[in-house]
């Protein structure tokens, strides 16, 4: 005689009449003859009748009304999927149930108050109904072979309650098989779940979730091949969808993974559900009711996986955990204390989720249910009142609001380096771990955190092993020129990126300095300027409402992109590092601000663990910083930077032959786009200042903007005039500066606009320059920067790095590439 296959059907899988035809089909399609069919009771049907009983005790006056619903739901099934006299048995035993209920909902109301075997009796006519409707509806299909038989679990299953659940009795359980069972050759028996019977014949439940156990159970006493459990996703996910979107299917897990994950908070299988199953040696299969065709996930013993490279299957995690730590000296060396200590909760009852004690053997430290937590304090507090009243212990602190976050996988163990990824993915998220516990079969590593942490915590976890692409958040704060080629950049990229590197580019939220824009899951990539501007979804901007939604707390990793040039918005740069919010930036105002303020951008980044770049800031794409960075850290000692650092001044000064006024050079460059707005910011001489006064910090000088000599183009009558009344008498620079030309000419020599610094000295100039045609200086093309760096290693022939330093296509380029560099930090496999 062929083996028994048993199929199990969650509540979401026989919600309605629709989804029990779909369980029926499939169950018409398996050629196998003799099948255990365990349904749940319709979704929500359980927390409905446990509802009822809570509110008959508390009196409340519309716990009556509330069955109707239940009767509409069950009879409007019937309706559907049963005809005739078959559709009246139904109803009619469908109402003699209601009608007890009522009955004990009554008495309840009257004595205020419930037994456990009064709950187990109401919570267990969920399943009753959904069986002996599903049942029904079977057998008047035809299409299985043989008899569809309803089987009453209350006659089989008998099951003792202790103190750590529903324990089964083997031996009766059995002897109720064999009694109740048919022995046909072919039969499809339809059993409800999650019911049973105790010691003394009264019906009872194997807890919540609990029909899961009854097709475990019923795999055991029915010496199955095989167990489907069929729910509502394709299988058991890497992490639970609901936190975690990119979540996907693990196709293979031992007993082991799977009971670990479950006992962790993997709610698509339930702790110990599995154990029968698993001591016989059943392969279970995790399944979708809504997609049969999909593999689904397969528990056994050691299956083969499709990716046996992953060492972390599966992260999950359980909320609503407080961590209680017994701290006290006195506790040294002093045996027996944990065993008190555990012992006390164990006669109250409370159950310890994790434990974690550090080898000083100082501090004891547990996690509980946050519902326990008031319990297990006073009982702490009562055990060791003595301890405590003799200082040996110091302190029993209960921090309440926290959850567990768990890692499982049975290719952790002995694989050096997962829990370095584990901690690396919490930190770099910004989530602090408040106690660590690892098994020692090192298939699981547990840590306590903050339970409003969780989500980010697993997302990032998530995408640290390689299970979901990096997601990382980008706000943009500029969208000029600069920005928007940014903008372009990204786009391009971000379909590549995510294919090839795993990595999520998000951007969403962009602001200018007056509006913004804000994105739940991204900016669509068109129509963004219209909606920014004048769209009903733009807003008046609020660069720290930006900041928040920037940071999600759903997601691991958020950047801000700083494409303006605005000393407001480099204002913000401390408070956004502190709170862990990367930000890459081409702005220069940061970084040559006060000293105190640079100072704090460092401090900021320390303590946000957050990463601050800013390559674009000198010599747009150019790798300049980069460059001064390698050269430094590696230990070179840098002696002297020089440098042409202003493209726009580059460019006036190539272009520039003395035939034609400088001012119309300058009119006709700024016509170009080749200067800024006010040609005064280029030819003041404070840009390039700037620039230099960020290499000179990177360096670690502790040096002033107001200390460097800075020579202007400007005539001092000019510099502060209005923008408008500047370009209307623009032609009063052009004397001295023919002067100047001519002056070099005469020595066969060309103008350059140089910026240099000697470290030793400390001092900083910025001004114009007689040089050699031949001259490095002298040979450029339009836009150059040339950045020249003196040091030990370099000391007869400086390092160079030059090319073109402007344009919003290279600067955008370079930030680009930083963000990149933020990722890799973050740790996106790039
Ligand atoms: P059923 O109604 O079939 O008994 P459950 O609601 O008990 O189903 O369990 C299935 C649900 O478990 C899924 O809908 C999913 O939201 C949730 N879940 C949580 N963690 C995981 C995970 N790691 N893999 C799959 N599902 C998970
Ligand atoms: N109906 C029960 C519950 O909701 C058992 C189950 O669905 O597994 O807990
Ligand atoms: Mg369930």
């Amino acid at each position: 005689m062929s083996r028994f296959r048993v199929h199990k059907f969650g509540g979401s899988s026989v919600a309605d009449a629709d989804c029990m035809r779909r369980v029926a089909e499939i169950l018409d399609d398996d050629p196998s003859p003799r099948l255990a069919v365990v349904l749940s009771a319709c979704r929500g049907v359980t927390d409905t009748l446990l509802s009822l009983v809570a509110a008959a005790e508390r009196q409340a006056p519309d716990a009556a009304g509330l069955v109707e619903p239940l009767r509409l739901r069950h009879l409007g099934i019937a309706y559907a999927l049963l005809e005739g006299s078959t559709a009246s048995d139904y109803v009619a035993e469908l109402e003699r149930d209601l009608s007890d209920l009522q009955g004990i909902l009554q008495t309840i109301r009257l004595i205020r108050g419930s037994s456990r075997s009064v709950r187990d009796l109401v919570a267990g006519y969920g399943e009753i109904w959904s069986t002996r409707l599903f049942w029904r509806y079977l057998s008047s299909r035809g299409r299985r072979p043989g008899r569809v038989v309803w089987i009453d679990a209350r006659d089989i299953v008998q099951v003792e309650w202790t103190a750590l659940g529903p324990t089964v009795r083997w031996d009766e359980s059995r002897a109720g098989r064999r009694r109740a069972i048919p022995g046909d050759a072919s039969a499809t028996l339809v059993i409800p779940g999650f019911i049973a019977r105790d010691e003394k014949g009264l019906q009872t439940t194997l807890g919540r979730n609990g029909s899961d156990f009854s097709a475990s159970i019923f795999g055991d006493l029915l010496d199955a091949e095989e167990i489907h459990i069929w729910t509502d996703v394709d299988g058991v996910l890497s992490a639970d969808p609901a936190r975690v979107p990119d979540a996907t299917i693990i196709d293979a897990l031992s007993y082991q993974e799977a009971m670990e994950l479950a006992y962790f908070g993997a709610k698509v299988i339930h702790p110990q559900t599995m154990a029968p199953a698993v001591l016989k040696g059943i392969p279970i299969w995790i399944r979708n009711t809504f997609a049969p065709e999909k593999p689904g996930t397969l528990i056994g013993r050691r299956p083969d996986s499709s990716d046996p490279a992953t060492r972390v299957k599966g992260i999950t995690s359980i909320e609503r955990i407080a961590l209680v730590n017994v701290e006290g000296a006195g506790m040294i060396g002093v045996p027996g204390t944990a065993q008190r200590l555990f012992g006390a909760l164990r006669e109250h009852g409370i159950s310890v989720v994790l434990i974690s004690q550090g080898s000083s053997e100082h501090s004891i430290c547990f996690a509980i249910a946050t519902a326990d937590a008031e319990r297990t304090e006073q009982v702490l507090r009562r055990t060791f009142e003595a301890e405590l009243a003799r200082n040996q212990i110091q302190d029993i602190a209960v921090a309440r609001d926290c959850s567990i976050l768990s890692i499982v996988g049975d290719g952790m163990a002995g694989t050096p380096g997962v829990a370095a990824t584990l901690f690396g993915s919490l930190g770099s998220t910004g989530v602090n771990v408040r106690a660590v516990a690892q098994g020692s079969s090192e298939r699981s590593i547990s840590v306590v955190i903050d339970s409003r942490e969780t989500t980010r915590a697993l997302r990032s976890v998530h995408s640290g092993f390689y299970l979901s692409p990096h997601t990382i958040s980008i706000g943009l704060v500029g969208p000029g020129n600069v920005g928007s080629a940014f903008v372009a950049q990204l786009e391009s990229q971000t379909a590549r990126l995510r294919a090839d590197c795993g990595l999520d580019l998000r951007l969403r939220g962009i602001a200018t300095s007056r509006r913004m824009l804000l994105a739940d899951s991204q900016m669509a990539s068109c129509g963004w300027r219209e909606l920014l501007n004048a769209g009903p979804n733009g807003e008046a901007v609020d660069l720290e409402r930006f900041a928040a939604h920037v940071h999600a707390d759903h997601l691991p990793h958020a950047v801000i992109v700083d494409c303006s040039a605005s000393g407001d918005v480099a204002a913000c740069y401390p408070r956004w590092l502190a709170s862990g919010i990367h930000v890459v930036t081409p702005n220069k105002k940061a970084n040559s601000a006060g000293m105190p303020f640079y100072g704090g951008l460092k401090e900021a980044r320390r303590v946000g663990r957050s990463h601050y770049l800013y390559e674009a800031a000198v010599g747009a794409g150019l790798p300049v910083i980069h460059t001064l960075r390698d050269l430094r850290e590696t230990g070179d000692e840098v002696r002297r930077i020089d440098g042409l650092l202003s493209g726009t001044l580059s460019y006036l000064f190539t272009t520039w032959d003395g035939r034609e006024p400088f001012s119309k050079v300058v009119l006709d460059a700024r016509a170009k786009g080749y200067t800024e707005p006010d040609p005064r910011d280029d030819l003041s001489g404070m840009d390039v200042a700037r620039k230099l006064i960020i290499l000179a910090r990177e360096i670690g000088l502790a040096i002033e903007l107001s200390e460097v000599l800075v020579e202007s183009l400007v005539p001092d009558a000019l510099a502060c005039v209005p923008p408008g009344e500047f370009l209307e008498r623009i032609a009063e620079i052009d004397r001295a500066l023919l002067t100047r030309l001519e002056a070099a000419r005469a020595g066969g020599r060309v103008l350059r606009h140089v910026a240099a610094l000697d470290v030793a000295s400390g001092r900083a100039s910025v001004g114009l320059m007689e040089v050699e045609p031949s001259h490095p200086f002298g040979k450029i093309n339009r836009t150059d920067n040339v950045v020249r760096f003196a040091t030990a290693r370099y000391h007869d022939n400086p390092l160079v790095v030059q090319g073109p330093g402007a344009g919003p296509e290279v600067t955008a380029g370079a930030v680009f590439a930083d963000l990149l560099r933020v990722c890799a930090y973050l740790g996106a496999r790039l």
